[in-house]
């Protein structure tokens, strides 16, 4: 009876990632389990690690950090563990659970003060809340370093992940998988970057081959704009994956941007929730959608960049130039935004801080290569980008976003829309990016 219930329950696994401020405390805990409770579905459940209870709190994650820093100093350790301990004690007994985790406790000090390294003391936070929220369920519980594996050189592992995840899931009918690590080959616990739970989330979705992944926050959505710039920005309703690639490659948070990739691989939605407000639609991320009704979706933006200005008489006539400049570019490590071009002109956009230490060399070097008459690097460049699958086709976008910035008195420095038409990125002065968000999110939130 219960694999026919297996079999049939099949087709509507829905994968559910609950973030920190989600599990942050006992009443959290209960809020999570009655969403959790509420649909037949919600099979397999990903949490982080507590978050923060009020704004001078500390996350969890943070404090294991701490502790790996402090790791050579015992008595150190011992007070900023106490500190982790508390805040699990104080879940389970808020939950009134019948669970002792000293031994785990004891357990996690000592690999901690025993050089068990930056990651595994990490990892403990998702590992401590993913067995209390298993326990209090009353779900399976799968330890992510059985599950999600890194190659040698520290990359994730998606294929052999997914093939060892999928024949997993299939021996638990309901299961929590704590977010953020999983392990190396020769066993050691190996994280993700910072906000990684998204990514475990992702990747049990698309190994669960689930109808949905629900990832439940503390925001009803993702917000058109940044909320500390504009005051209130609306929720959008849906947004597609390559726009969302887009906006959070440009600072926009919520989302991991990393978490994308395993569910569009597989077709999987997401659906962005708010646990403090589970009646709220969210934001749909989908792979397309036939609704265009708004031209841009999002706007999102960074500070940081530099422009490398080079100019030469014939450079369009010489073959081979730009190869020669960017061939510099990777010969020093450093990657490029943006690269827009006139006929004997070349500008090439990158991240002030990846040229620091070889800002004379990058001009030197393509001064020997290129011999161009004029070369030089400006800063202070901030982007913004401005997306939307409704721009495809339609008319006099561009034109509304130029005059929305012309009419603020804001300076365009750069401007670069490729052919597929959903994203066009300017370049402003640095002190110039708040205004001109507010311009323009004025102009298109109508
Ligand atoms: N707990 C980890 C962090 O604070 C991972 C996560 O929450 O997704 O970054």
């Amino acid at each position: 009876m219960a694999s026919q219930n297996l079999a049939s329950n099949q087709d509507a696994v829905k994968v559910v990632k609950f973030g920190g401020s989600s599990l942050a405390d006992a009443e959290h805990f209960r809020m999570v389990a009655d969403i959790v409770r509420g649909e037949d579905s919600r099979r397999y459940v990903i949490p982080s690690a507590p978050g923060k209870r009020f704004k001078e709190d500390d996350k969890v994650t943070d404090l294991l950090y701490k502790c790996y820093e402090v790791s050579a100093d015992r008595a150190a350790l011992k007070e900023v563990f106490s500190r982790v301990r508390e805040r699990y004690e104080l879940i389970i007994e808020g939950l009134g659970l019948d669970l002792d985790l000293s031994a785990e406790y004891a357990m996690i000090e000592s690999s901690i003060a025993h050089h068990a390294g930056r990651d595994y003391a990490a990892s403990r936070g998702e590992y401590l809340n993913g067995v209390i929220l298993a326990k209090y369920l009353g779900y399976d519980f799968i330890d992510a370093v059985s599950v999600i594996r890194f190659s040698d050189n520290g990359s994730f592992d998606s294929e052999l992940t997914n093939t060892i995840m999928a024949e997993t899931l299939k021996r638990h009918e309901r299961a929590v998988i704590p977010g953020f690590y999983g392990s190396m080959p020769n066993g050691t616990v190996k994280t993700f970057s910072r906000g990684g739970s998204d990514i475990t989330g992702s990747i049990v979705a698309r190994a669960a081959d689930a109808v949905l992944y629900e990832n439940w926050t503390d925001v009803s959505g993702f917000l058109m704009a940044d909320p500390r710039i504009i005051d209130n920005p609306s929720v959008i309703n849906v947004i597609t994956y390559k726009e969302l690639r887009e906006l959070s490659y440009m600072g926009a948070t919520v989302l991991h941007q990393d978490a994308i990739f395993p569910v569009r691989f597989a077709g999987i939605p997401i659906n962005i929730k708010n646990t403090n407000a589970p009646e709220c639609p969210g934001t749909m991320i989908v792979p397309t959608t036939d609704d265009l009704s708004s031209v841009v979706t999002g706007i999102a933006g960074k500070v940081g960049f530099s422009v490398l200005n080079i100019e030469k008489d014939m450079m369009n006539a010489e073959l081979g130039f730009g190869r020669r400049v960017l061939e510099v570019l990777e010969r020093l490590g450093v990657s490029f935004e943006h690269f827009p071009s006139g006929i004997d002109t070349m500008s090439i956009i990158v991240n002030t801080n990846d040229i620091a230490s070889c800002r004379q060399r990058i001009i030197d070097e393509i001064c020997r290569v290129c011999e161009p008459e004029v070369i030089n690097i400006e800063d202070g460049l901030a982007l913004i980008a401005v997306v939307g699958r409704g721009m495809v086709k339609a008319k006099g976008t561009a034109a509304k976003l130029f005059k929305a910035c012309a009419d603020a008195d804001i300076n365009i420095r750069m401007i670069d829309q490729g052919s597929s038409e959903f994203n066009i990125i300017i370049g402003v002065d640095a002190k110039d990016f708040e205004r001109a968000q507010k311009a323009i999110y004025a102009e298109f939130e109508k």
